[in-house]
């Protein structure tokens, strides 16, 4: 159940390209336009990318996922030692 979830979101999310404006993500068959900036101006497109995080070209998400996975392979590895 849950992992068919996550199959439908992965398939969903592979469906989606990054909006060339505010970085997110979004499906162009469902949509013309963007959901999220097409409705608001250019400033607050740029509120809008600095909130998100997603700053033209960046992938700043990926890598803090990564360092924490690392950190946590770390503290289970150290635990092993104890035990
Ligand atoms: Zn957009």
């Amino acid at each position: 159940m849950f992992a068919a979830q996550k199959l439908i979101q992965m398939w969903y999310d592979l469906k989606q390209k990054p909006c060339p404006r505010c970085g997110l993500p979004y499906d162009r068959r469902l949509h013309q336009q963007c959901p999220h900036c097409s409705h608001l101006s250019e400033r607050e497109t740029e509120d809008l990318r600095e909130t998100t995080g997603n700053h033209s070209g960046s992938r700043g998400i990926p890598w803090s996922f990564l360092a924490l996975a690392g950190i946590v392979m770390v503290i289970i590895f150290l635990l092993k030692q104890f035990v």
